[in-house]
């Protein structure tokens, strides 16, 4: 699970860690709780947890109580039943192929399934199967799920084969980060449209739908970002809706260098002083997550104090402008991501969003988990 190029040799410090709090996690799956009391968590734990690692974190989210877990494709869901998690675990795009479809049965996982290839798969293999299975409906995202109108006909498919159980119904919102959108409630009022008249549980909401969208919440609400701690609603930060990173991304300063006005710095020579200044030179690049892409001046934690970055991001390092008074010395922590700089700030800086950062980490970043004991 640490998975750096010291993992298992602990007479080394990482040059670069995620440094994973378990009770921020649990934090923000009471805040998923106090936003939809009604309703039953199936936590997305896929790409390994956003990044966080899937074990300890399926296994924290679990012991508080979650009911489900939600994973991409079938490793990740054996991955999670290898390490001896047993609550459903729901496949958001179903199966692939025969083998899967018997391995699910094999380890009891939920099949969502999405389209008619894989319902004529299922039908025409598995009928006799004792298949658990969600269907998965386009309200309008155009990306997975059946056609609305085809809600009955499943349904009835589904009940035609007495092994067969049919937990429910999913659809997945394109747009409830924005709050000013209508896409959302033109979504729901599809979704609850094409299902009238039939049995099932629902669900609707991922984050941002749980935050922002109270009719959304359902049976069953699907938060992933927001259990990771970033804020899943444009315009809000994490900490106004009172949620709480679990990641700190850490390094520290291998080298200060003082540095004359006009002075370059990095790859390019694109950052040049505008006075006498001393960089820090941070143990942390692009192969460890930090992307190239960000421009100078992105701030980052130094100690107690935020610090701009100063030139191109390389491999394995990145600069920061101290100042020409600065007092930080080498082998000071560094803060990429975390406590004071959220992780959405910077993914903002390079045009993207914090759940690429997240799933972005380098092979080589150690996780080290706190906060585990409940
Ligand atoms: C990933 C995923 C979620 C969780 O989304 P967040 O925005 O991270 O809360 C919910 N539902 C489906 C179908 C997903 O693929």
């Amino acid at each position: 699970m640490s998975g750096s190029c010291h993992a298992g040799n602990s007479r080394v410090e990482a040059r670069v860690t995620a440094r994973i709090d378990l009770a921020a996690l649990r934090h923000n799956l009471a805040r998923v709780r106090a936003c939809a009391p009604r309703s039953r968590v199936m936590a997305a734990v896929k790409a390994n947890a956003y990044g966080h690692g899937v074990v300890p974190v399926a296994e924290t989210l679990v012991a508080a109580g979650t009911e489900a877990l939600a994973v991409a494709c079938i490793e990740e869901a054996l991955a999670l039943r290898g390490a001896g998690v047993r609550v459903p675990i729901v496949l958001l795009e179903g199966v692939f192929s025969g083998a899967e479809a018997q391995l699910a049965v094999e380890e009891k996982l939920q099949i969502a399934v999405h389209s008619p290839w894989q319902m004529e798969l299922l039908q025409a293999s598995f009928a006799a199967a004792p298949l658990e299975l969600w269907c998965l409906l386009n309200t309008g995202m155009n990306r997975l799920g059946f056609v609305l109108t085809e809600a009955p006909a499943l349904a009835a498919a589904i009940a035609d084969r007495p092994a067969w159980r049919l937990h429910g119904w999913l659809t997945h919102l394109a747009c409830a980060d924005a709050t000013d959108s209508a896409e959302t409630l033109r979504q729901q009022a599809r979704f609850d449209a094409a299902l009238k008249g039939l049995v099932g549980e629902r669900s609707i909401a991922n984050s941002a739908g749980i935050m922002a969208w109270p009719s959304t919440r359902a049976d069953w609400v699907r938060p992933g970002l927001m259990l990771y701690g970033a804020s899943p609603v444009a315009g809000q930060s994490a900490e106004e809706l009172d949620l709480r990173p679990v990641m700190q991304l850490e390094s520290r300063l291998i080298a200060i260098n003082e540095i004359g006005r006009g002075a370059r710095v990095g790859y390019g020579a694109v950052w040049s002083a505008r006075a006498a200044t001393r960089i820090g030179i941070v143990a942390a690049g692009y192969a460890d997550g930090v992307p190239r892409s960000l421009p100078s001046g992105t701030p980052v934690g130094v100690g107690e104090r935020v610090v701009p970055t100063a030139g191109r991001v390389s491999m394995d390092m990145l600069a920061v402008d101290l100042g020409a008074d600065a007092r930080e010395r080498v082998g000071d922590p560094v803060r990429l991501w975390g406590r004071g700089v959220p992780a959405e700030a910077m993914a903002a800086r390079v045009g993207t969003i914090a759940y690429e950062l997240f799933c972005g980490l380098g092979p080589r970043v150690r996780r080290v988990y706190e906060g585990g004991a409940a």
